[in-house]
């Protein structure tokens, strides 16, 4: 095979393992598009797949991975109607079937066949069918295609957010400022919720007050992260509502215990497999606290994200702070997997 028809891409190997490789550029059949990537983002999932070497549901070595991404279309395969050969397009990461037990329900993203898409760390990515149905969007030249390829994880806090509109809130905690807690803070703020940022490091405080959080707590300079959260609050009671962004069990305990009476907490982050929390009878029955969880994002939330970028309502340009090449990406994710805490997210270009 000559060179024009082959591809650079990341590949996972396991553990800590990617390699840069060679591959044939993949070809669309029936019903799918090939798009040139334009940027892929990292994301603080891939970093955990970096890390353990595998993603029990998505991603089994050898592999290629990488999720966020946009691109331009410049093959479409036979049965595509509605899109030409360079249209600029961003694609979600997965699709659902439309006509499980989930999906009859209303419950897209617990789809029991939910089609992922992986492969972004790459410079072309085909695009199955049922994404190009289901969840392919048209980005507009107003939208950079760096910034376009945030509506993934935005879709899954626009999601997360559904839950949360049903409390009359004032004021908001949230707890872990990655992209995703960022994203929270901004998304409440657009609520009009008053928002306390928790996190740590001068540049994620920072950027939470740049997106409008009243409050910034750096939890590496307080004794007690619960008591500082509840001493923010009015009359020390405790917010309205809690996000926890973090991932961890200790931290959803600790969202739990920062809620005021009738709050609510989203349980956002993923936990390690097998963990498990105490959960204070007490505070659910007496206190009213509800407790809630989400998962993934669906076709309504990503267009939603993806218009709340084009808006510049939630401003894309405060999540990315480098840009590297395909080339460098190993060495960007191990960087990320050591704990660099100044990028929130790192712009890929092939
Ligand atoms: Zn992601
Ligand atoms: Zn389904």
């Amino acid at each position: 095979m000559s060179v024009n028809n082959e591809m650079i891409a990341a590949v996972l190997h396991g553990r800590e393992d990617v390699r840069i490789q060679r591959m044939p550029i993949p070809q669309p059949g029936n019903g799918e598009v090939l798009v040139r990537i334009d940027t892929a983002l990292t994301c603080g999932t891939d970093v955990k797949v970096f890390r353990r070497g595998y993603h029990a549901v998505m991603i089994r070595p050898p592999a290629v991975f990488g999720h966020e991404f946009a691109g331009t279309i410049v093959a479409i395969g036979d049965g595509v109607n509605g899109w030409n050969i360079g249209d600029r397009v961003v694609a979600a990461n997965s699709a659902p079937c439309g006509d499980c037990y989930y999906c009859e329900r209303s419950c897209p993203e617990l789809c029991e066949d939910l089609l992922f898409l992986n492969g972004a760390y790459a410079e072309y990515i085909v695009i199955p069918a049922r994404v190009v149905q289901k969840n392919l969007y048209s980005v507009p030249s107003s939208l950079r295609l760096s910034h376009a390829a945030l509506a993934e994880p935005l879709a899954c806090v626009v999601r997360g957010m559904d839950a949360l509109m049903h409390v009359n809130a004032r004021t908001a905690v949230v707890l872990g400022l990655g992209p995703i807690g960022l994203f929270f803070v901004r998304m409440l703020v657009l609520a009009g919720v008053e928002v306390i940022a928790v996190g740590r490091r001068a540049s994620r405080l920072g950027i939470a007050r740049e997106l409008g959080a009243a409050i910034t707590i750096d939890i590496d300079t307080v004794a007690d992260p619960v008591e500082a959260v509840r001493l923010a609050t009015p009359r020390g009671y405790g917010a309205d509502l809690v996000v926890e962004a973090v991932g961890n069990p200790t931290a959803w305990q600790q969202a739990i215990s920062m809620a005021r009476k009738a709050g609510m907490v989203s349980l956002f982050g993923g936990c390690p497999a097998d963990t498990s929390i105490e959960l204070s009878t007490h505070r659910i029955h007496y206190d009213e606290i509800s407790l809630t969880g989400t998962f993934h994002h669906t076709p309504a939330a990503f267009r939603m994200a993806l218009d709340l970028l084009i808006s510049g309502d939630v401003p894309a340009a405060l999540f990315i702070q480098k840009q590297c090449g395909l080339i460098d990406l190993p060495g960007v994710l191990r960087s990320l997997a050591g704990g660099d805490l100044d990028i929130v997210k790192c712009a890929v270009t092939p």
